[in-house]
């Protein structure tokens, strides 16, 4: 009988290293004929079974490794979702190197900045993005070939290469995952709204877990039924993991290319009769709007996941009325990326449609795997009773430890990561994020929660997006300010609005001024830019 160095009998199972390449390999074997549908910005499509997927990523990762591509390089991708991107990503992490998701929506400085923080050798991009690809490869040394995905205009080169003439040039058998599960799969920088963009360096023990965590019916409960149009982007935080999970379950996989306005995501969910899909606030308030003035239904579309941002509460009741399942969900980069959702629980069987509202606006509560915590200034644990708050921190094995080469402190001691969230947690488990530390208004000592001020100015009928942010005050340190957007040709009477916020919100935590403006700006991740906004009043 084998011992282990505790002491303790060696268990009798497999060894079965959770390394990512499982995931497509099973999808072509059991689920092979199902297809990932693939939309482009020039009007083109394509359609690749999860058996396709497999063979050309094969024979990608064989290029890779003949343009020496070794164990631990990272290679970067520029691209929207696509199923040649999703290709990348399995020939890329199958040979052991590291699939760094580039953001296409950051400046060129800063991916100037990252690309060469992360040492990346190769680049795969789209050929729309061919400008900033040539511009990043003349900036950062490290990128020794560029590989487009496809690109009329591109002269080749003995660096700058096409994707279609690498696949069809090698052969479709590779050994995959001959390395320990702990070595790094993917790596994916935050978008650095404050200092420096962190990279977040994904293994692909943690992929796969997050991968099984995220499949449970208490999470995002998909399964081979669905069909799954991730709207969230492949750079932003690994599509909240579909990328993984819907080829997990063998779910056919919608991607929608990058155009993104209400219209043209309507045309795609009922084409591709869709059942579920996940985005940001942003992109479900332009969907809505279509549908409401085109007085349109998706009977088949069952769930939408909204993460990122919090849940406005008027998107919940407006997707609600249109038969649609909401399902609030929050995460992290950090977190690979999904750290709750609110999947009902019993108790709701008791609660009227109203009384669950308080509780689906909220972010979500932990699902095995994940564990979570809220630490007052004091440094002691909160009580779960939904009022005490303090900072969220998380653990677990999905849960970043430190960041890609930065001596920077993410954890604590204990080996919690400290998230930069300001939440409660309730007895349910229920957690509700109040704010960025960063972005929390702090008037006369106490802290005014921006994301509160924002939920209660969006119920309002015509606010389409509101943003609150702390100005210098000289008696109370900060008071906020809340700036508004208004949907079409709309007027907006802010006394009236003022007025609706005194219905809903503290006497003392009532905006000082309420701008209305034409535009608010937006990050590279889709989420309001406060910084920018902060530099622009
Ligand atoms: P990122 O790593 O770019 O996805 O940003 C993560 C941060 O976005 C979190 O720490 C939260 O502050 C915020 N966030 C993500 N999802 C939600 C949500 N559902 N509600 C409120 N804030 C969210």
């Amino acid at each position: 009988m084998e011992k282990l160095a505790s002491g303790t009998l060696k268990g009798g199972m497999q060894d079965f290293s959770l390394t990512v390449d499982r995931v497509i390999s099973h999808a072509a074997r059991w689920h092979g004929n199902r297809e990932v549908v693939s939309y482009y910005d020039d009007g083109s499509e394509d359609r690749l079974t999860y058996h396709e997927i497999r063979e050309a990523a094969a024979r990608l990762s064989n290029a890779l490794l003949e343009m020496g591509v070794k164990k631990g390089d990272r290679v970067a991708t520029l691209a929207m979702n696509s199923g040649r991107h999703l290709v990348a990503w399995y020939a890329i992490s199958g040979i052991g190197a590291v699939c760094h998701t580039l953001n296409p929506r950051f400046s060129i400085d800063q991916l100037e900045w990252i690309a060469n923080h992360a040492s990346d050798r190769f680049l795969f991009a789209d050929g729309a993005f061919f400008g900033l690809a040539e511009e990043l490869r003349n900036r950062c040394s490290s990128i020794e070939k560029t590989v487009y995905f496809t690109c009329p205009s591109v002269q080749k080169s003995s660096d700058v290469q096409l994707y279609q003439d690498l696949i069809s040039d090698h052969e479709s058998e590779c050994v995959w995952g001959d390395f320990e599960e702990e070595s790094a799969a993917g790596l994916c920088y935050t978008s650095g709204t404050s200092g420096d963009p962190k990279g977040v360096l994904y293994s692909h023990r943690s992929n796969v877990l997050h991968t099984l965590m995220t499949t449970q019916s208490d999470v995002l409960d998909i399964g081979v039924n669905d069909v799954i149009m991730p709207i969230v982007p492949m750079f932003h935080a690994n599509a909240w993991g579909l990328a993984f999970s819907a080829p997990a379950v063998g779910a056919r996989l919608i991607m929608p290319g990058g155009q993104l306005d209400g219209k043209t995501l309507y045309h795609r969910l009922k084409q591709e009769r869709v059942t579920f899909s996940a985005g940001v606030p942003t992109v479900w308030l332009g969907l809505l709007d279509h549908m409401e003035a085109t007085n349109s239904r998706l009977p088949d579309l069952k769930t939408i996941v909204v993460g990122g941002a919090a849940l406005p509460e008027h998107l919940l009741r407006r997707f609600s009325k249109l038969g649609c399942r909401v399902l609030a969900a929050w995460g992290m980069t950090e977190l690979s990326p999904v750290g709750g959702v609110v999947a009902p629980v019993p108790e709701f069987e008791e609660m009227s449609e109203e009384e669950k509202i308080p509780y689906q606006l909220k972010q979500g509560r932990p699902f095995f795997g994940i564990d979570m915590r809220i630490v007052g200034e004091d440094g002691t644990q909160q009580k779960h009773d939904g009022i005490a708050n303090g900072e969220l921190q998380m653990s677990g094995p999905t849960v970043c430890q430190k960041y890609f080469a930065l001596n920077s402190k993410s954890a604590t001691e204990d080996n919690f990561l400290k998230t930069g969230d300001i939440a409660t947690i309730d007895s349910f488990g229920f957690v509700k994020i109040t704010d960025r530390a960063k972005d929390v208004i702090k008037s006369g000592g106490e802290w005014i929660s921006s994301i509160e001020i924002e939920n209660a100015a969006c119920t309002f009928p015509g606010v389409s997006m509101a943003a609150a942010l702390g100005i210098p005050h000289p008696k109370w340190d900060e008071r906020p300010l809340l700036l508004i957007t208004v949907s079409g040709a709309v007027t907006i009477s802010l006394e009236e609005l003022a007025k609706h916020l005194a219905s809903r919100l503290p006497k003392w935590w009532l905006p000082e001024e309420i701008r209305v403006v034409d535009q608010i700006p937006l990050g590279a991740t889709g989420k309001v830019d406060k910084k920018v906004l902060r530099d622009t009043i």
